[in-house]
Order: C-alpha cells, then structure tokens, then sequence
C-alpha cells in the first residue's frame, strides 16, 4: 500500500488485512501500561489539517506517537496556509523537510488525491515522496472513518459480511456515508441509506446500495444503523424545514431506538447533534458505540501507518 486515498483501492483482502492489524495492535497494547511500540522509531508523520476535526486528528496522533514516530500537526490556522501559500507549495515544503507520511484533511473533494500525485512526482527524499492519507477530502471521501466503523461493527456483531447496516440521514454531504457504502458492499454488507429525497446526491442509484425514505419501516431489518450529522457548513438553502421536523423523521429517539433487533448497534461518527440526528438517552445508551468507535479509530490508525509505513503485516 503506498497510499490510502479512497476505499475503492481496497480490496476485500487489503480491508480485512487492515482491520486484522488493527486487532493485533490493540491486543498488543491491551494492559500495558505505557502504550508504545517500538515500530515506527525514526519515522516522521505529519497531520495537514485545512479543516476542524476533534477524533480524527488526535487519534493519527495518538496512533502515531504510540508507534513512535515523530508526529507534528499544522493547521491551516497558524501555518503559512493563512498566509496565501497554495497546498502545493505547503506539501512540497513537508516533503522536503522530511516528512515520511502526510496526513490530509481538506475541504475540497480530491485534495489528498492531487497532493499524492504531487507528492509522488517532485517531494520526498528518492523521489518516492512520503505516503499520503486521506483524513477527509470535502463531501468525497474519510477512508479510515469506514476502516473504524468496520472494525466496531467486527467487534459488536462479529462479522460484517452478511449484514444488514443502515446509514442515516445527511448522505449528500457526507464522505462518511460515501466510504463506508463502498467499504462496507466489498466486505460483504447489505447497506440501506435512510434520508429524505434532498439529502441524497445525485446518481445514488449506481452506488451498491439500497434507498429508503421510511426509517420506521427499516429499523427492524438491521444489524446495525449508523447515524449521520446534518453537515450545516456545507449546505447553501434549505435542504429540510426545520431542526425539528428533521428530528421527527429522521433522528433516532427512543422509540426508534426500541424497533432495532436486540443485538443491533448504533453507529454516529461524531460529532454528535444531540437532540437532532441522535436523542441523548439513545447517545448514552449500551447499544450506541460511538466512544468504542474512538478508541477503535486508534488501533485502526495504527494499522494503517504501519502498513503504509512499516511494510509488513506482522505485529510482534
Ligand atoms: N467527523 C466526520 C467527518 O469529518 C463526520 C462529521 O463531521 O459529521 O466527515
């Protein structure tokens, strides 16, 4: 793996070699009191982030400091970026100053693409240029969002293949929707996108996929339902007439809650709208996984530096 840019370069093997890796890491770490591994000593990693972000950044951070690498945050806020400087000449300037991986988070969709194809042609030391992962690229992609769903969905339900997993709510806006419909369809799920007809995108019916409009009516059938945020700052107009009305036929209260199977799980990939996509007791509940997914999205993390960074998948 030279890159993570997309769910759609993962294979089923790849996928599952990832979330095996992850598994391992977090058996590895499992009591021990100093969290480090001894992996990626001498290694540089750094997170590029254009874009706010709470879980995402800190737990790159985390995973890479846990496997020892070097790792350094730049935000747009604070670097150069506020200066003018283009995302070109910031890459190129993180490549020559050693970088080994850079983590990107950008408001524009392809921005992680374009940065590994530059990347790939002028940075680096050999010409190889570091690795590039995409921690969220605009409404586009967040490959390790799905990575981490699929580990906790692994964990809770024992297996993803087989099942039948629910995403809910703002799917035009969100690269968490997008990846896990594609990760989720190769590992073997059977997705259905609950939304109302303005919050699907264009051309959803090529994606693998079912469509629903009728939460009430889906919420028996699945193994799992996974609640999205309405991605306000993306939206120009009214996508629904209210925060209310949305809630009404689109948030997860309670009663929705008690129509699940007993064994089904709820996703959100944070940050929560309490009160809107999820009510608090649903939030706060055993069934909801969201705090698992979190401490997941370490491990997987970890995977996924280690495989871009270390090469083999052997965990000692
Ligand atoms: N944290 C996720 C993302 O960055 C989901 C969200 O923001 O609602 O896409």
């Amino acid at each position: 793996m030279r890159h993570l840019l997309s769910v759609s370069d993962l294979d089923a093997a790849t996928a599952t070699s990832l979330l095996d890796t992850a598994d391992r890491l977090k058996q590895a770490l499992l009591g021990r009191e100093v969290h480090k591994l001894p992996t990626l000593r001498g290694r540089t990693v750094i997170t590029l982030f254009y874009e706010d972000s709470t879980r995402t950044r800190v737990s790159f951070e985390i995973a890479g400091k846990w496997m020892s690498a070097d790792t350094i945050n730049v935000s747009a806020k604070g670097s150069s970026v506020s200066k003018g400087e283009s995302l070109k000449d910031t890459a190129a300037t993180l490549a020559a100053a050693g970088a080994d991986c850079v983590i990107i988070r950008h408001p524009a969709s392809g921005a992680a693409h374009r940065l590994a194809a530059w990347l790939g042609r002028e940075g680096g030391s050999g010409g190889s240029g570091p690795a590039v992962v995409n921690a969220g690229d605009g409404t586009h992609e967040h490959p390790t969002q799905a990575l981490l769903d699929a580990a906790t969905l692994r964990d809770r339900l024992g297996s993803v293949a087989g099942r039948r997993i629910g995403i809910v709510g703002d799917i035009t806006h969100s690269r968490v929707a997008r990846s896990n419909v594609m990760l989720l369809a190769t590992l073997g799920a059977e997705v259905r996108l609950v939304a109302p007809p303005t919050l699907l995108p264009v051309g959803v019916g090529d994606w693998p996929c079912r469509v629903s409009h009728d939460l009430d009516a889906e919420l028996p059938g699945l193994d799992a339902v996974m609640m999205l945020r309405v991605q306000a700052e993306r939206m120009r107009g009214g996508f629904f007439p209210s925060a209310r009305e949305y809630a009404i036929g689109y948030g997860l209260n309670e009663r929705r809650l008690a129509m699940l199977p007993e064994h089904a799980v709820v996703l959100h990939p944070g940050p929560m709208v309490r009160g809107m996509e999820i009510a608090p007791a649903v939030a706060d509940s055993p069934r909801a996984a969201v705090l698992e997914q979190v401490r997941n999205g370490v491990h997987l993390r970890m995977a996924v530096l280690y495989h871009l960074l270390a090469g083999a998948p052997e965990v000692r």
